[in-house]
This record gives C-alpha cells, sequence and structure tokens, in this order.
C-alpha cells in the first residue's frame, strides 16, 4: 500500500471518477440510468495540459467563458477528436468567432445573437448546437432571458437551418438548503418541459456546477457543468 501525501491534489481520473460517482449516485436516487446525464468539463482557467489528461480518460466535451482563451485551446487540441461548447456572455462582435469553431454555444439570451451566429456559421459545418440561457431567479445584473422571452428566441433558433435548437441553460443563484436549490431546478425544468412540449427535438436541459450537480439532477438536468471538482481550483486569470 502506498502513502498517500493528503496535501497533494487528487489525480485527474481520481476526480474525474468522484465526479462520476456523484452522477451515478444521483441519477440512481432519480430512477435514471447515468447515460441519461452528460458531463461538460469547465475548463475555463486551466491550462491545456490538463485538458490534455481529461481527454485521455476519454472526457470529450469541454466548456470554455472567454473567447480568445477558448480559441488557443481549439487550436491547441485540434488533433483531438473534442466537443466544445461557449457558455460565457456573448458579445455581438464575438459571434463569428464562436460560429466558426465551436460545436455548441449555451449562452444565447437574445434575437441579436441568433441572427448573427445564423449568418456566420460557415455553410460547410455542422449546425450549430444552441442552448438559450434564461435567468431563472430574475437577478437585475445577471445574463440569461427572462422566461416569458423564452419562446421567441426559441423559434428565432428553430427557423434558422444551420442552428439546431437544443434547450436551456441556467445558473441559479445559490441557495443554502438543498431543498431550495432543488425547488428552482424544478422550476427551470418547467419551462424546459414547456419548451420541449413546442420543439420535440429539444434534448438538453444544462444546469448543475460543482456545488449543486446533486439537486440538479434530481430535478432533471441532462447536462452538468462542472470546472473546480473536475480540475481543481482555477489557475489563470479570467479575461473578458
Ligand atoms: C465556471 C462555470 C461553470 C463551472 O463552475 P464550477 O463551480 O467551477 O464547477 C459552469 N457553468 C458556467 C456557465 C460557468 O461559467
Amino acid at each position: 500500500m502506498t502513502i498517500k501525501n493528503m496535501t497533494k491534489s487528487p489525480a485527474p481520473d481520481e476526480r474525474l471518477n468522484s465526479i462520476q460517482t456523484r452522477i451515478q449516485d444521483a441519477c440512481h436516487q432519480d430512477r435514471r440510468g447515468p447515460s441519461s446525464l452528460r458531463l461538460l468539463a469547465v475548463s475555463k482557467g486551466q491550462p491545456v495540459a490538463s485538458i490534455r489528461a481529461l481527454a485521455d480518460l476519454n472526457q470529450r466535451s469541454f466548456g470554455e467563458n472567454y473567447l480568445d482563451e477558448g480559441l488557443k485551446k481549439i487550436q491547441a487540441l485540434s488533433a483531438l477528436d473534442l466537443e466544445w461548447h461557449f457558455i460565457g456572455p456573448i458579445q455581438s462582435n464575438k459571434t463569428r468567432a464562436i460560429a466558426e469553431h465551436f460545436d455548441w454555444v449555451q449562452s444565447v439570451d437574445r434575437e441579436k445573437i441568433i441572427r448573427r451566429l445564423a449568418d456566420q456559421r460557415p455553410a460547410t459545418m455542422p449546425p450549430l448546437n444552441v442552448l438559450i440561457q434564461v435567468n431563472v431567479d430574475g437577478e437585475q445584473q445577471k445574463a440569461g432571458c427572462s422566461p416569458d422571452q423564452i419562446e421567441a428566441l426559441a423559434e428565432a433558433v428553430a427557423q434558422r437551418p444551420c442552428l439546431r435548437l437544443r434547450g436551456l441553460m441556467a445558473i441559479p443563484a445559490p441557495r443554502e438548503q438543498q431543498p431550495d436549490q432543488i425547488a428552482v431546478f424544478r422550476r427551470l425544468h418547467g419551462l424546459y418541459s414547456n419548451l420541449q412540449a413546442a420543439h420535440p427535438d429539444v434534448d438538453t436541459l444544462s444546469a448543475g456546477m460543482s456545488t449543486d450537480l446533486e439537486a440538479a439532477i434530481l430535478a432533471g438536468s441532462t447536462m452538468v457543468r462542472i470546472g473546480t471538482d473536475l480540475f481543481g481550483p482555477r489557475t489563470r486569470t479570467e479575461q473578458p
């Protein structure tokens, strides 16, 4: 038996196993198979070598918040068959690079962005997968559309063949008690079910991060976005 230095941070496979166990446990509690849930590794603020280490363990989907940082990583890792998700706030002058280099964009919250992404997605590429970000808490400063804007935005995405409407994304404010956290995710799931009723191809509810993935899964999330608990603390400064 090896003696472990307890202050040493866990290896990538240990972190991945531990997240997968948490996902499996929550899926089991929600009486569904773990294949109903996708894991997005949020690699913002993490070095390329850490992404490569997770890719070696068969993690394929990665999320980035900042365009320049994301583009550098996409380029550095272009030899690997990875799926890249843009999950940060979108300025309209950044849409072209998102449309040309990412597979998914999860943070779409206004029509102007939809129009630009559609115009700028190269015809030679498969449709860009789109999630509409909704601000479920109605917080003033936060990104995301209000719940009553979802349907109009969804329609704007669905009309455009080079975009593919996949569902919703949200980042609810943290609650201290798990039942309160589950309640807000259930409210989000209600919005998702309404969207699915109008757009039967919708299959993705992106909800849950390192601290609240269990609550999100119990409320019906189909994709969790995990940064810190998968990679350890972010090491690089974030740049808007
Ligand atoms: C940073 C970030 C995450 C990951 O957060 P952790 O708490 O590090 O797991 C997930 N989603 C979005 C949109 C983020 O910006």
